[in-house]
Formats: structure tokens, sequence, C-alpha cells
């Protein structure tokens, strides 16, 4: 790795590069200490530089430049995740794609846009062009970029109604820049899509996207709560499932969570009260207003007739991992889990654990769609007592049948499905043969052997300093 020559080529070639150690050092981070696990093992790393393209001229530029003097790229959108996506472990160059934003092109059902567009300028775009919005988002909406959701996320606001960012349909088309000696640039549709979407960009990076929009509504946000957390869950899974009401959320808050870390919530329950979370476009609000009368439901709180005297902003900023993110400032030692409760009999397997766990575990739920049928994701929050302990939680929840994307972890498989995903290795082969593309987070590519038995520890991880 030669990072001073590196450094100058780019330079040379009139690319902004950026090496003041505080702004390195803040680029270098994202939102891994969510996980005590991840904050002990990559608190330490940092890259060498940050450089800043602002078209796809110049990402293949710094791609073959990185590749000549063998210099890792980790590609940042704005350092959101939390499972360590977009920590260089390795150091080298952090991509910063934030000044690639442009909307390119809007078209009935469907928008193409650079990567470091935020979600919630998307948006904006979208409705003010032709009154459509994105169909789903992360909850960090407000600061998130469209390239960090595709490579990193998995799904959120909206996936109760469209599924989850892998179903089909819910990405049209992505655009590649390769990491070779002369970077190609690919076209990517239909099954090879899994390729590259939610790949962390270790096998490419993404410089245009395509997605498909749906009707723009003026979301109504809405809270309710019940004396009973199986309460709350069977509404919930019941709302999502009557197909003539249009809902984008909808979310479940085991007792005590509202009253102990939504301050803004606080003051409208109690202890004992579960609470849904829900999206609800206008003109589904008297249907409703109808379903919710035949269940024991005490709706608090709805957003176009609130009498609150603190408004409590967007009703999504408090499920998704906004909950974790609130549960956090309020107790530092709460972590947390994703699980997947699937969709034979999620209510039943959630109860189950809730029953199992709780208090250690306080269940938040949220609802979502897959292949018609209504799944439910468990972002459970934990309070954390060690490794060992939290490692005991989540076999019991895979003893169970509830499957775990464990976020205590750094890499692609052991954040995804404990297995080697032939076609994102594949691809690694073909479009990054030095695997300078954000090291360390393919097992399969250091390892096709590993047996998954404990936590990978990739051997290039940058020494902790002496203390
Ligand atoms: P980054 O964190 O910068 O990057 C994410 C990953 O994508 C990294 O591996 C990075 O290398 C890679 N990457 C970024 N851009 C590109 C590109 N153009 N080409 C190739 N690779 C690229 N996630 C969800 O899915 N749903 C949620 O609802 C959700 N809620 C969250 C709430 C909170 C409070 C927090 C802290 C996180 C949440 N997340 C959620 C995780 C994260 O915010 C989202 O995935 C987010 O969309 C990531 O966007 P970003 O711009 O911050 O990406």
């Amino acid at each position: 790795m030669n990072i001073q020559a590196a450094i100058e080529a780019l330079q040379a070639a009139d690319i902004d590069v950026d090496l003041n150690a505080a702004s390195v050092k803040s680029k270098s981070r994202d939102f891994f200490w969510y996980s005590p696990v991840l904050k002990d093992r990559l608190d330490h790393v940092v890259a060498d530089f940050v450089a800043t393209p602002q078209t796809e001229a110049q990402v293949i530029d710094i791609l073959r430049t990185c590749y000549a003097h063998d210099v890792p790229v980790t590609t940042r959108g704005t350092g959101t995740g939390n499972y360590g996506q977009a920590m260089p472990l390795a150091g080298g160059c952090v991509l910063h794609l934030h000044k690639m934003n442009a909307v390119k092109e809007i078209a009935p059902g469907r928008v193409v846009v650079e990567p470091g567009c935020l979600l919630k300028d998307l948006d904006a775009a979208c409705i003010a062009d032709s009154g459509q919005e994105v169909r789903m988002f992360s909850s960090t909406w407000a600061t998130a970029t469209i390239g960090g959701f595709i490579a990193g996320g998995s799904g959120g606001v909206g996936s109760v109604r469209w599924g989850a960012l892998r179903d089909p349909g819910n990405i049209i088309r992505l655009r590649v820049v390769t990491m070779e000696e002369e970077p190609r640039v690919l076209d990517i549709s239909g099954d090879d899509l899994h390729r590259v979407s939610h790949a962390y960009g270790t096998n490419g990076i993404i410089t245009e996207i395509e997605i498909p929009l749906a009707p723009a509504y003026d979301w109504i946000g809405v809270f309710v709560a019940f004396d009973s957390f199986d309460e709350a869950l069977q509404y919930s899974y019941d709302l999502a499932s009557c197909d003539g009401i249009l809902i984008k959320l909808a979310t479940v808050f085991e007792a005590p969570i509202a009253k102990d870390y939504f301050q803004r919530i606080a003051p409208h329950v109690t202890q004992g009260d579960a609470l849904v979370a829900l999206m609800v476009a206008p003109h589904g609000m008297p249907g409703w207003e109808t379903f919710t009368a035949g269940y024991a439901a005490r709706p608090i709180y709805r957003s176009d007739k609130s009498d609150w005297r603190k408004d409590p902003g967007h009703v999504f900023e408090y499920g998704w991992n906004h909950t974790t993110l609130r549960a956090l400032k309020v107790d530092p030692s709460i972590t947390y889990l994703q699980i997947a409760y699937g969709t034979d009999d999620p209510v039943a397997l959630a109860r189950k654990m809730r029953d199992e766990l709780s208090p250690e575990c306080l269940q938040h739920i949220e609802v979502m769609r897959q292949n018609g049928r209504i799944a439910m994701a468990g972002l459970t929050l934990v309070k954390f007592q060690s490794e060992a302990r939290l490692d005991e939680i989540i076999a019991l929840h895979e003893a169970n049948g509830a499957m775990n994307f464990n976020p205590h972890r750094y890499t692609l498989e052991e954040g995804g499905r404990q297995a080697v995903d032939a076609r994102q290795l594949d691809f690694k082969r073909e479009a990054d043969p030095k695997g300078l593309l954000n090291p360390g987070k393919m097992i399969s590519w250091d390892d096709p052997d590993y047996s998954f038995d404990q936590m990978y520890a990739w051997p290039g991880l940058q020494a902790k300093p002496a203390a």
C-alpha cells in the first residue's frame, strides 16, 4: 500500500483530498458504537485520507489510482450504518459520496438519482416534481443517503406495504464502477441486483440508482396505547393485514419503552402501557377509526389533530433503529438485536420470546410484508450484561426458530444469514480482483470455509494503539 503516492496522484488530478486528522477521523466512523461488541473491536479504526468525488469520472479516477497503489477504499454515504459497514478496517481511503447528490430524472413511478442524495431531499424532489415519494426509507431519512440505504440497509418505513429492499421490484437498476486497473461501469438489473445491493460496497461503487416511486401522501402519524403487549401486537398484525387501510408504518413497543425512553410521549402513557406507532394515509383514517374501535385500543395522538403541548416530531423517528437510539440516550447500557420472526406465526413467536426474556429484553417489533404475507422484525432492546450473555440470548432466539441478523458483527455474512453469498463473492472476484473494496467485511473472500461458530476476527484489522 503506497498511501503517499496515491494522495499525490489524486491531488494532481484535482480530486478533493482531505488529510485533516480530525475530519478524517470523523469520516472514519459510523454508528458501530450501538454495539458494545463492535465498540470494543472498532473504536480505534481510522482511514489515511478522505477523497470526495463530484462526478462518476472522478470516482473512476480515484479507484484507478487506489488500485495502482494498492490502497483500500471504503465508501461512505453519511455513516449512519450500525453494523460498522462504513468503518475502514484497513485504513486507506474513505470515498465520501455526499457531493454526488443529483436527482437526474423523475418519471411516473420511478426516479434516477446519484447515491449521495439524502433520502429526505430525494423525497422532496419527487413530491415537488409530480406528487410522488420513495416507497421505503430508513428511519434515518433526514440524515442518510439513498446509496448507503441500498448498499448497507435492509428496509424501513414503507416495508409494511412494500416489503424489504431485497424483494424483487424494490430496486430497478444500479450503475456500478468496478475496482480494476481500468475500472468498468456496469448497469445492473434483474436478478444480478443481488450481487451489489446490501454488499457494503465490497464489490463495486454505486454511482446511479433507479428505484420505483409511489403516490405521495401527507401521512398522519398516530400513537395508540394498549394495556398489554399481546393486544398491541395482535392489533398491529391485524391492521397490517387489512388491505383497505393504507399504512406506511406499524411499530409495537413493549412497556415500559414509551414511558422510560420516549420523553415527549412519557406524559401521555403509564409504565404499563404498550404503544403502537402508525403512519396512516389521510384517506385511510376513517377506515382506521372503524377498525380501531373493534380493539381495546386507546388512540392518544394523531398528528393532524394534536393537542399535545410538545410536538413529538415524525412518528417514524421512534421506530426502526431510532428506538435503540432513544433508549441509548437514557440508558447507555442498552443495546439491541435484529431478529426475523418470519411469516408462519410471528405473533406467537414474538410473544414466546417476550415471555422468556422480558424485562432483560424488551420487544420492539416492526411489522413488514413479505411476499404478500405479514412478517415481523424484532429490533429488541437488550440490557447488556456481557458478550457471553448476549450470545446466549441470540442462541435462544435461534433455538426457537427466530432468525438472527447479528448487529454485533462487522461482516456481511454474520450480519446476514451466516452463510456464503456466492453471487456477491463471484462478483467481487470479477469486480475487485485485489480485494481492495471495504476489506474485512466479506468473510468468504478471505476464508471461504469459515465455520461461523465464533465471531470472525479479520486478520487485517488495524491494530489497537498501545494503551
Ligand atoms: P453509510 O453508513 O455511509 O454506508 C452504509 C454502507 O453502504 C457502507 O458499507 C458503505 O461502504 C456502503 N455504501 C455507501 N454508499 C455506497 C455506494 N454508493 N456504493 C457502494 N457502497 C456504498 N437501516 C435500515 O435499513 N432501516 C432503518 O430504518 C434504519 N434505521 C436506522 C436508525 C438509526 C438511528 C441508525 C443509526 C441507523 C439506522 N439504519 C437503518 C442503518 C442506516 O442508517 C441505514 O442503512 C442508512 O440508510 C445508511 O445510509 P448512510 O448514507 O448513512 O450509509
